[in-house]
C-alpha cells in the first residue's frame, strides 16, 4: 500500500496549479517519473558516486541534488500524510502539466461560440481525462475547505458574489493566494436574464471591479446566478473584460454528485459545479464535500485541473 501510494503522490507531488512545479502532461512520461521515484525509494538507480578527489564543484553539484531529492521525499510523505488525515479513499491522480496557453475553442458539443461575444462552456474540448472543480456563491467561508484544497493541491476555481462575499473577502484572498482563481458571480446574485441590459452591466462589471480591487486580479472569467443568461448578459461581460462563461455538467453535494449525463459518468473537460455551503443547508461540511468530489473523480479515473489554465 505504501509503495503504491508513496509512487502515485510522487507523480503528482507538484504544487497547486499557478504555484509553478508542475507533474508532467502524458502518462507515460508520469509513470517514468513514478518508476525512477520508485527506485529511488528503494535505494535503486542513483547518478554515480563522483571519484575521489573530485573536484568541489562537482561535489557541491551532488550534494544540491541530494537535498532536492530529500526535499521532494519530504514533500511526497507530506501530501501522503494529508491524503490519511483528510480521509480519502486513495491518492488523487496527479494533474496534467498546465497548457503553456490556452487551447483555443471551436465549435463543439459543449461549447457556444457568437461573434463578439464570451464563449459560453459546459465542458472544454479535451482528449485528457481532466474534469475541473468550481465553487460558487461565497455564504460559507470553512478555513478547514481552504486548509484541505492546499494540503491536497486541488485546483479550484470559484464564482464569488459580491453580496455573500463582502463580510470576508480576506477568506477569497488566502484561497487566490493558494492558487485557487477568484472569479466574478454578480454583485447581486439576480436571475440576470429577466433585467435590462443596464442593470446587468451593473451587476456584472462592478463585481469585477470589486474583486480587482479585493483580490488584487481582474477576473477573465464570469458565471451568471442560476446559469441563466442571455445576449445582453454575454454583451454585457464582454465590455468590462469578461473572456469566458463557464456552466456545469455534474453538481457536487457532500453525499452526491449529480449528472446532466445519461451514462452518469464523468467525461473529458467536464465542469463541476458546487458551492460554498455549510451544515445549515446542507447534510455534510465543506470538507465533506471535497471529500466527495476527489474519490469520486479518482475512482473514475480523472485527475482535477484548473479551469483558468484552459479557459
Ligand atoms: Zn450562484
Amino acid at each position: 500500500m505504501a509503495a503504491v501510494c508513496l509512487t502515485a503522490v510522487m507523480a503528482g507531488c507538484a504544487a497547486p496549479s499557478g504555484q509553478g512545479g508542475r507533474p508532467s502532461r502524458t502518462a507515460a512520461s508520469t509513470a517514468a517519473a513514478a518508476d525512477e521515484s520508485e527506485a529511488a525509494d528503494r535505494g535503486g538507480p542513483r547518478p554515480p558516486a563522483a571519484p575521489l578527489g573530485m573536484p568541489g564543484l562537482a561535489r557541491q553539484e551532488e550534494e544540491r541534488g541530494g537535498e532536492a531529492l530529500a526535499r521532494r521525499e519530504a514533500a511526497v510523505r507530506a501530501r501522503l500524510e494529508a491524503v490519511h488525515r483528510w480521509g480519502l479513499e486513495r491518492v488523487p491522480l496527479p494533474a496534467p502539466q498546465r497548457p503553456a496557453s490556452r487551447p483555443e475553442l471551436r465549435p463543439a458539443q459543449g461549447v457556444k461560440l457568437s461573434d463578439g461575444r464570451p464563449p459560453v462552456v459546459y465542458r472544454v474540448p479535451t482528449d485528457e481525462k481532466i474534469v475541473f472543480l468550481t465553487v460558487d456563491d461565497g455564504a460559507e467561508k470553512d478555513p478547514a475547505f481552504s486548509r484541505m484544497a492546499k494540503e491536497l493541491g486541488i485546483p479550484l476555481s470559484t464564482f464569488v458574489a459580491d453580496y455573500l462575499a463582502r463580510s470576508d473577502y480576506g477568506y477569497f484572498r488566502n484561497l487566490a493566494a493558494q492558487g485557487a482563481a477568484v472569479n466574478n458571480h454578480t454583485i447581486n446574485h439576480r436571475n440576470l436574464k429577466v433585467l435590462g441590459y443596464d442593470v446587468q452591466h451593473d451587476e456584472i462589471c462592478r463585481q469585477q471591479d470589486q474583486l480587482e480591487q479585493q483580490i488584487g486580479a481582474r477576473p477573465r472569467l464570469f458565471r451568471p446566478p442560476y446559469g441563466e443568461y442571455n445576449d445582453d448578459t454575454l454583451r454585457a461581460a464582454a465590455s468590462c473584460g469578461i473572456e469566458a462563461v463557464p456552466l456545469w455538467n455534474e453538481e457536487a453535494f457532500p453525499d452526491r454528485m449529480e449528472y446532466r449525463y445519461a451514462d452518469q459518468r464523468l467525461h473529458p473537460g467536464d465542469i463541476i459545479l458546487t458551492h460554498f455551503r455549510g451544515t445549515d443547508l446542507w447534510r455534510g461540511t465543506m470538507p465533506d464535500l471535497l471529500r466527495k468530489v476527489v474519490n469520486d473523480v479518482t475512482a473514475q479515473g480523472f485527475a482535477l485541473a484548473r479551469l483558468d489554465d484552459y479557459l
